[in-house]
């Protein structure tokens, strides 16, 4: 059994610790065990007790720590842990910057831990609809414009934020060059919007837009016209069986049992990797 510690008790954090309680039956999410819950709110928890960094990174029944916080306290939480021998679950984005994800992954790989990022946006049934109308499609351009609430504090930059609509984007249509990329802001009115000009392998241009504002309803909008047909739409498909954590966490937790291939995992981080990279680009060129 590994077990785990959730650091961070928000919406991801809560449902984390739902999700070990209770894991799909038969699969290796049963092979993680809660033994505990960080905070810095007090916190009255009943099920799994409220334990202290320190005594998480100390004690020898603790293999796993789930990051759930807020995006900026990723990379230092991810490092304690990595050092302390843990192996990591970070929710997206794994960090703030392409050289600091470098470094981690690199320390991770050293100590023979397994650093996963989760990607719940490619697990979703809209997503894998998408994917399969996209298949065997030449584009010829394409947009994906990203409406929502403004972020909350500690979540930082948009490309960084967002990267779940930047790795649809890599998903769909392989890696990707930046040409340009602006931010409009309004913090009177707490209005954001970043716009991202994307280059395809061959050449196809793609466009990704943030838009964030009091009152925004969370959207994504979609138009990609192909050599044969333009889709508007995300085709509608009903929820999965499974939750979209719990299926993360069971790809996780295939990862420390390792039932996932080198191969994958190498495909999982070259994507992450390029990910990162391009949402760095992109924060460097709207600031300057
Ligand atoms: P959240 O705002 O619910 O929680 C973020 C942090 O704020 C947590 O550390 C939490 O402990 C703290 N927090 C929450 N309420 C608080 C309060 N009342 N007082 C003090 N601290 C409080 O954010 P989240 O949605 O859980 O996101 C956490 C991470 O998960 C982020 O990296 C996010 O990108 C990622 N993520 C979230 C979702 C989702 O559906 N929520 C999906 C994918 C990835």
């Amino acid at each position: 059994m590994f077990g785990a510690v959730v650091v961070g008790m928000g919406t991801a954090g809560c449902v984390r610790i739902r999700d070990m309680l209770a894991p799909q039956p038969g699969s290796p999410a049963e092979k993680l065990t809660a033994r505990g819950v960080i905070s810095r709110r007090s916190l009255d928890t009943q099920e799994v007790s409220q334990i202290s960094v320190e005594e998480a990174v100390s004690r020898d029944d603790i293999h796993v720590a789930f990051i759930c916080t807020e995006n900026m306290l990723h990379e230092d939480n991810i490092r304690t842990f990595l050092q302390a021998g843990k192996h990591v679950c970070v929710e997206y984005p794994m960090t703030m910057n392409y050289n600091a994800a470098v470094e981690l992954w690199d320390f991770a790989q050293e100590k023979g831990l397994i650093l996963h990022e989760e990607h719940i946006e490619l697990l979703t049934e809209d997503f894998k609809g998408l994917k399969r109308e996209v298949e065997g499609k030449i584009l010829q351009e394409g947009t994906l414009h990203f409406t929502g609430g403004p972020l909350k504090p500690g979540f930082g930059f948009e490309a960084f934020s967002g990267i779940a609509r930047l790795t649809w984007l890599v998903e769909l249509f392989g890696e990707l060059s930046v040409t340009a990329a602006t931010l409009e802001e309004d913090s009177g009115k707490n209005y954001s919007k970043m716009t991202a000009k994307l280059l395809t392998s061959d050449n196809r241009p793609l466009t990704w837009i943030e838009e964030r504002g009091p009152g925004r309803p969370r959207a994504k909008n979609i138009n990609f016209r192909f050599d044969s047909c333009t889709l508007t739409q995300i085709p509608p498909a009903p929820r999965g069986a499974v939750g979209l954590f719990m299926q993360d966490m069971i790809h996780f937790a295939a990862k420390l049992v390792g039932q996932v291939s080198p191969e994958e995992l190498q495909r999982e981080k070259i994507r992450i990797l390029h990910c990162l990279k391009l949402a760095d680009k992109i924060q460097q060129l709207c600031q300057c």
